[in-house]
């Protein structure tokens, strides 16, 4: 891109968010010319609708994409001229690219998770997984682990109909494996191969434990999506027992990471961007 290339993010809250300074820090080494802005809905008094307008307008201004973000991500799939095919499957849209005045949906949220698991936890058996949280990380993670061959995936929501409605949804889309939901996650805590925690439990604002590492399979490994802050109660308590640990920075480095391939046809190093992140 010879004017180099102008990226945005859109949704609420994101004054501090840590995806600005992975793009261009890492743009920098890669000797691009990349910007990457911050367009806080909160902020500028918008509601989450106003993502149509933002986006026709980074659009207008030359603007190579747009990362987008809570709660504008079903928003986006609604506003986009076309889709990716599992974003479309996943049913949110987390950055739009724009070439020859069209906008282009994607999802990188789920392989962000793809990738990082693949990287962070590689041979990790996918028998049988338990997730608890089928918000907008746990669809992402979900699909995601469907698609690397998990063969039983069982969800749960302290919202049972969400963990339902997920659960119908992805088994439509991958027949050849299993998808349930379940109220109580106890037993298939105590036989699962592991156990991904998607719900906001472990932030700051919202600090404790979802998942109950005493029920939990021995040999189990616990993934985790929480990252701010990165060593979640979860991750230290799993780590102390002596599990594989997958934390919620390789999701985060990962949609990072796919996110520029996708805008830029550029591989930035997975490896230089964690550390990167690790130290923000
Ligand atoms: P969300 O509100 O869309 O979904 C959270 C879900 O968890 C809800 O369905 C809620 O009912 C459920 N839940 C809450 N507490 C529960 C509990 N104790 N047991 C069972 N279910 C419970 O939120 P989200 O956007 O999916 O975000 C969830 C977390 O994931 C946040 O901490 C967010 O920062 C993080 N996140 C991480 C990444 C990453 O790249 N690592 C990406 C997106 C989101």
């Amino acid at each position: 891109q010879p004017d180099g290339y102008v990226v945005g993010l859109i949704g609420d809250g994101i004054g501090r968010s840590l995806t600005p300074p992975m793009h261009m820090v890492e743009a920098a080494r890669l000797g691009l010319d990349y910007d990457y802005r911050i367009f806080d809905l909160i902020e500028l008094g918008l509601p989450a609708d106003a993502v149509g307008g933002l986006l026709a307008s980074a659009r207008d201004r030359g603007y190579a994409a747009m990362n987008v973000t809570h709660p504008c991500k079903q928003l986006a799939l609604e506003i986009v001229d076309e889709l990716d095919g599992d974003a479309q499957r996943l049913g949110a849209v987390n950055l739009v690219v724009f070439e020859g005045g069209r906008m282009t949906g994607w999802n990188t949220d789920w392989l962000g998770y793809r990738d990082g698991l693949r990287e962070g936890l590689p041979d990790a058996d996918l028998g049988e997984v338990v997730q608890l949280g089928c918000g907008g990380a746990g669809a992402a993670t979900a699909y995601a682990l469907l698609s690397s061959g998990a063969e039983h995936l069982v969800l749960s929501d302290a919202d049972a109909d969400r963990a339902g409605a997920l659960a119908e949804r992805l088994q439509a889309l991958f027949p050849a494996q299993r998808v349930s939901a379940v109220v109580d996650v106890d037993a298939p805590l105590a036989r699962c191969t592991g156990v991904v925690h998607a719900t906001p439990t472990g932030m700051a604002h919202h600090p404790g434990i979802a998942v109950d590492l005493d029920l939990l399979a021995r040999d189990a490994w616990v993934s985790e999506v929480v990252y701010r802050p990165l060593r979640t109660e979860l991750v230290q308590r799993a780590e102390a027992a002596g599990r594989r640990v997958l934390d919620g920075g390789r999701m985060a480095v990962g949609q990072a990471v796919s996110s520029m391939e996708i805008i830029t046809g550029i591989r930035a190093d997975r490896q230089r961007m964690r550390e990167h992140f690790l130290a923000l």
